[in-house]
């Protein structure tokens, strides 16, 4: 299914509801056809009963000024100023449960849909995709950088108190639970820390092929320069283990 860019804006359109400064309808439809040209777009919106379905069992909803048959409506009617106000804050309440999408009777995916608008702010460098992924900027680093955030053994009690009780599921005996597991690369707790050269220069291709990097420098060109420096560095280590291996070979 396809929709029609939406015709019905003038030329300047600001949500009265919204603080975000009015944007020119052009930057609208600019943005709207991005999130709608996503492959994944038709797969996640087939119509809309306007039931409330989805937004009675989402999470995030009964914490947060959002709802996921809002999102939806907002789509299937191409209200632009509406779709772009939810993208100054209401899309990063979402948890990605995506209990939404099982429970949708028009096998929409509310929770896939604001994963389009999420990756639409990102690329057009929006202030509220800046400021929601500021704080994680650690995180970012070690998982582009490395590919893991977590080793298994930082799960534990002390580091995640607030996971009350249910920390006991987890906080178990890894190192001896982990020799139990067949493949010998996972016998150990620390590898998430310990990346494979060559895993990691696979890795850094995966990340620019797919445009992970070029978000990264729209939204913070910082650390988009200290990975850079960490993957060139890689780049080289592995460029060095190579020409030694071929020296070996000569030998
Ligand atoms: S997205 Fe699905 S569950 Fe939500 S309001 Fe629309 S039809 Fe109902
Ligand atoms: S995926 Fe998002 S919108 Fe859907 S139920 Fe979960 S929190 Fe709500």
């Amino acid at each position: 299914m396809s929709h029609a860019t939406a015709t019905r804006f003038e030329t300047h359109i600001g949500d009265p509801l919204s603080d975000s400064p009015p944007q020119p309808r052009a930057k609208l439809e600019e943005i709207f056809k991005d999130i709608q040209s996503d492959l994944r777009y038709d797969h996640e919106l087939n119509g809309c009963l306007n039931c409330g379905i989805c937004t009675a069992t989402c999470p995030a909803a009964h914490y947060y000024d959002f709802s996921p048959r809002e999102i939806v409506q907002l789509l299937w009617t191409e209200n632009l100023e509406g779709i772009y106000d939810a993208m100054q804050e209401k899309i990063w309440a979402c948890a990605q449960c995506y209990t939404c999408a099982a429970r949708c009777p028009f096998g929409n995916s509310p929770g896939g849909l604001v994963m389009l608008m999420r990756e639409t702010a990102i690329k057009h460098g929006m202030e509220s995709a800046k400021s929601v992924l500021r704080p994680f900027s650690r995180v970012m680093l070690k998982l582009i950088s490395t590919g893991n955030q977590l080793a298994p053994d930082m799960i534990t009690r002390d580091h995640f108190p607030d996971w009350g009780p249910n920390i006991s599921k987890v906080d178990a005996p890894l190192k001896l639970l982990r020799q139990a597991i067949p493949m010998p690369t996972l016998n150990t707790t620390v590898t998430a820390w310990e990346v494979n050269l060559k895993t990691s220069i696979e890795l850094y291709t995966i990340w620019e092929e797919t445009g992970v990097l070029k978000q990264l420098e729209t939204i913070d060109e910082n650390l988009f320069d200290v990975i850079t420096d960490i993957m060139d560095e890689k780049r080289e280590d592995w460029k060095d283990f190579l020409a030694e291996q071929e020296e070996s070979k000569d030998d």
